[in-house]
């Protein structure tokens, strides 16, 4: 018997519980885990609390990353013992996922848990994070050098963001954070940022083209957000966008693209290929400072999942938090 957190669903309503399973119970794959450390994403806290359509069916463990021990493997790739990382392929959406003590996966879905990095700093790092490192090798593939300019990073206090900031500042970027809480500058500078911007100066309807401030842009919020980051990037830059923090919609003009020579470069971690991950995570492991992985991240059990899935869609969680299993 192992705990797991599961979703269920009667009379189009959600149940969310601990629950105790047998391993004949979780879903077809070659490679059964022993799972140390799972996370809370934004994706995570819409699926627990139900406030996005993202389970595809029930009853569903849910978590889009967890880390652990292969215990059984039918694959020639992997043997019992091996550590393994999980984020994506639409797992804790479609098929269980991390928020449990065991999982059963496609061995395709896993990469081995990069040298140098504790099972927990993966975490820490999680579907966050490595959306984070594809957005910065987005920019990177843009031409958005360091010498170029500012970078702006918004949904700066949150997982992706916190992660942009700490790795371009790596990098040896300057990088301006925006964030909808006044009380986390100090935090933000703290990991990296060099300069903020509250969010208020970014709500408004955008206009179709705005003084040239940025050389990059990471946006992780969507909506007017973008769309203004979008107006205020210089001739020739980048804006890697990969989340809807704010709003899905994008209510911008083709001015920017057209005028300015802008590149919106959608940025995906789900279905990343494995060849791109591994690089990524390399890159993750080399890049964020030790000081990151104390300065970004909290750690909590199990049960205090539902909890902070109701605080991370109120925009309440600073940085990543880390569940142990
Ligand atoms: P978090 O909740 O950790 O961070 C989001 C941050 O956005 C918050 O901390 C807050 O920062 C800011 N924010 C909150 N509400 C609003 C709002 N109404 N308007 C503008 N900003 C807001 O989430 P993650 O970092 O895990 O994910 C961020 C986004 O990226 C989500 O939309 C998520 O779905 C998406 N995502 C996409 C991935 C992909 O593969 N494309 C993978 C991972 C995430 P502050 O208080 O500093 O403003």
């Amino acid at each position: 018997m192992f705990n797991a957190l599961v979703i269920r669903q009667q009379d189009e309503q959600q149940q969310v519980a601990i629950e105790q399973l047998q391993e004949d119970q979780l879903p077809e794959g070659d490679v059964t885990i022993a799972v140390s450390y799972s996370s809370i994403n934004y994706k995570d806290g819409l699926a627990i609390t139900g406030k996005g359509k993202i389970v595809r069916s029930f009853p569903m463990v849910p978590g889009i990353d967890l880390v652990g021990t292969v215990l059984e493997s039918d694959s020639p790739n992997y043997k019992a013992g091996d550590e393994v990382v999980l984020t994506g392929w639409g797992v804790g959406e479609g098929h269980w996922g991390g928020l449990a003590q065991k999982a059963k996966l496609k061995s395709d879905w896993l990469v081995p848990l990069p040298d140098g990095l504790s099972p927990q700093q993966a975490m820490i790092i999680g579907t966050a994070g490595l959306t984070a490192m594809l957005c910065v090798m987005a920019l990177e593939h843009n031409g958005v050098s360091k010498d170029k300019g500012e970078v702006l990073v918004t949904g700066a206090s949150g997982g992706v963001g916190s992660t942009a900031i700490a790795l371009l500042h790596a990098l040896g970027y300057s990088v301006t954070a925006v964030t909808g809480r006044a009380e986390n500058a100090d935090y933000l500078k703290s990991i990296g940022a060099h300069d903020i911007v509250l969010r208020s100066d970014l709500e408004d309807r955008a206009k179709p083209l705005d003084k040239q401030r940025w050389a990059g842009v990471i946006d992780a919020a969507g909506g007017n957000i973008l769309a203004n980051a979008l107006a205020q990037t210089n001739y020739g830059g980048c804006v890697a966008a990969c989340g809807l923090a704010a709003d899905f919609k994008l209510p911008t003009t083709v001015m920017p693209f057209i005028l300015r020579n802008i590149t919106l470069a959608g940025v995906d971690s789900v279905m990343c290929p494995v060849a791109k991950r591994q690089q990524a995570w390399q890159r993750l492991q080399q890049l964020l400072p030790q000081s990151f992985y104390q300065q970004a991240s909290e750690q909590i059990s199990l049960e205090q999942v539902p909890e902070w899935a109701d605080k991370i869609i109120a925009g309440q969680v600073t940085g990543r938090t880390l569940v142990k299993l």
